[in-house]
């Protein structure tokens, strides 16, 4: 399923009559189902995953359909949605209020609203981070000594994660620290000094030790814009490039677009893409900036906030000029 019928978003279902998979590799960008309701599905049974095999490349998967596959489901105000959501659109879309089959906006509604139980979990004398969320989560080894974690986090716009321990007295514990698998370079800090290790990208750091009361650690997950190209048997994204940033897929939107068909693009062999946070589009969001092959300069914003200025051409990928 993840190697050769899911989107790059982590959508599945690239069939809308069967509302299913098709083969492998064939994935269109127009016609693409990937319903929202297939995306949250896939988040729970990957949690379940998780916590079978301890194996971070599920966390990965839940991070990419959080921030993708699933968030483009509903409008940025919550009070549209979509069913099927494609990766590129020559502007028919449009999020609706309801719908007969109401599967979507019920699912979105019990999803964001318990996306805690995603963050942590337990096993003996260890607590695992699997996602960095802004949250404090209490939990205890023996009843006499409760460990809360308060957890500060600037995803998805940033890699920077505070973690700091409130404990009545001293405890010896692991933590298990979750490198995901897009980060460039990481960096964890305890109480000021740097913790000297190698952070595989894709797996979980341990850390064990005799934590004590306020002791804080400061993660650092580089996010730099990268440029993604498919692989080579989805022969619709030939010669085509996407964009990501950390959890986040981007796609060009007409509107930010004017001066060209961002169906038709095409990206300067090196673009040269910058990272931007504009605080008054969208709610505040970081876009991407690059260049095309005629020199004009392109906009991306992130997938999820997509279809909330009115239908519109979209597309998350982009030819690209040969070397
Ligand atoms: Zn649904």
């Amino acid at each position: 399923m993840v190697e050769s019928r899911m989107y790059v978003t982590g959508g599945i279902g690239s069939v809308p009559i069967v509302e299913g998979f098709g083969s492998d590799f064939k994935l269109n960008n127009y016609s693409s189902y990937s319903e929202t309701c297939a995306a949250i599905g896939n988040m729970l049974w990957n949690w379940r995953m998780t916590q079978i095999t301890a194996d971070a490349k599920y966390a990965d998967l839940i991070e990419k359909l959080m921030y993708n596959g699933m968030l483009v489901g509903p409008s940025l105000d919550g009070s549209t949605y979509m069913y099927n959501n494609p990766l590129a659109s020559k502007g028919k879309e449009e999020r609706r209020d309801w719908y007969l089959v109401a599967c979507c906006p019920s699912n979105i509604a019990r999803t964001i609203s318990s996306i805690e139980k995603f963050i942590y979990s337990v096993s003996e004398q260890t607590i695992w981070v699997h996602q960095y969320i802004g949250s404090k989560a209490t939990f205890s080894f023996n009843k006499d000594n409760q460990i809360t974690i308060n957890q500060d986090s600037k995803f998805p716009w940033g890699g920077q994660v505070k973690i700091s321990l409130d404990m009545s007295s001293n405890q010896n514990f692991s933590l298990q620290i979750r490198i995901p698998e897009w980060r460039y370079d990481t960096r964890i800090i305890i109480n000021g000094d740097a913790v000297v290790g190698e952070f595989k990208p894709g797996t979980y750091h341990k850390i064990t030790r005799e934590w004590k009361n306020q002791d804080t650690i400061e993660i650092y997950f580089v996010m730099e814009p990268t440029l993604l190209f498919d692989d080579p048997r989805v022969k619709v994204n030939k010669g085509r490039v996407s964009i990501f940033r950390g959890p986040l897929i981007y796609c060009l939107e007409q509107l930010d677009n004017k001066s060209f068909d961002v169906l038709k693009a095409v990206f300067a062999e090196d673009p040269d893409i910058k990272t931007n946070y504009d605080p008054n589009l969208l709610g505040g969001i970081n876009i991407i900036e690059g260049k095309l092959r005629n020199g004009k300069i392109f906009r991306a914003i992130p997938y999820f906030a997509w279809l909330n200025r009115g239908p519109n051409k979209m597309a998350i990928w982009h030819k690209i000029a040969k070397k």
